[in-house]
């Protein structure tokens, strides 16, 4: 017995980092696991990896930067499924640093992947959500959607308007289908030298270990592994009394 068995879930951006981590932890709890990315051979490899390891998965190419693509996606999942367990809206990007050299084009790209991604993900899955018996959807932030960040403030203010978006789903949507959100610190996944390599002959690895070592208190950055357990506890029954919540997991950034 899994924790999702006969459970149909997508993630976005699980070609990689935490949403792979998390595909990989929810099909081997027994859920069918649609791998939704926009490098389709990353998606291939995620499956691989989960049909491997004796799970079910399928690859969906998509930019969830395309409103038209996010609604291709779920009108795939439920001709092939006709229903949908569990989402776990997971993409964003960094975007560009500071705000008085932020362009327009920038701006609006950084929006269109980081939050209008998320509302029309929920948007065009709630119908397909609503043909299963409960529902429960995941929302990735970070820690910079709760406390301001001097460098990355549209990604902040971007992973703020998720956080609240999530508590707002939570409320419309409830009783059927729970909304939760997590926010997320430092995690050892490609993006993570991104936030720290913005500025020409930055060490990376030494800006980031000052980072871990002022502002972290585990001192280290997350595995992907320890962000797709607690994604999984969300999308299972295990947490069927919890939603609206804003879940960090930052190894106690948020703590200070
Ligand atoms: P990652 O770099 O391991 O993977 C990112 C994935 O997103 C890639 O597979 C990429 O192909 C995909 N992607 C990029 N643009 C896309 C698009 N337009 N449509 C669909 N897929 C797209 O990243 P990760 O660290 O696992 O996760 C990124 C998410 O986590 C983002 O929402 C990010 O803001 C958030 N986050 C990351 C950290 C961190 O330290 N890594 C911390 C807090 C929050």
């Amino acid at each position: 017995m899994g924790l999702l068995d006969d459970k149909v879930a997508v993630i976005t951006a699980s070609g990689s980092g935490m949403g792979r981590a998390s595909a990989l932890k929810m099909t081997a709890e027994g859920a069918h696991v649609v791998v939704a990315d926009i490098d389709e051979a990353a998606a291939a490899e995620t499956v691989a990896m989960a049909v491997d390891a004796g799970g079910s998965a399928s690859a969906h190419a998509v930019d969830v930067s395309d409103v038209s693509q996010i609604a291709d996606l779920f009108a795939a999942v439920d001709r092939d499924h006709g229903r949908l367990d569990v989402l776990f809206a997971h993409a964003g990007i960094p975007g560009p640093p500071g705000i008085a050299d932020v362009s327009e084009e920038d701006f609006d790209r950084t929006l269109d992947i980081n939050l209008k991604s998320m509302f029309f993900s929920v948007a065009r899955a709630i119908p397909v959500m609503e043909k299963a018996p409960s529902g429960s959807i995941i929302m990735t932030a970070s820690v910079t959607g709760v406390v301001g960040s001097p460098f990355a403030p549209l990604y902040s203010l971007t992973k703020g308007g998720v956080v609240v978006f999530a508590k707002s789903a939570a409320l419309h949507l409830a009783p059927k289908i729970r909304v939760n959100v997590i926010c997320p610190g430092p995690v050892d996944t490609p993006m993570l030298p991104r936030f720290f390599g913005r500025e020409p002959g930055a060490d990376v690895s030494d800006l980031m270990q000052g980072f871990l070592d002022a502002s972290v208190p585990l001192r280290r950055p997350a595995q992907p592994t320890e962000i797709g357990d607690v994604v999984l506890f969300l999308a299972s029954d295990m947490s069927s009394f919890v939603t609206g919540v804003t879940m960090p997991v930052d190894g106690g950034f948020l703590a200070r």
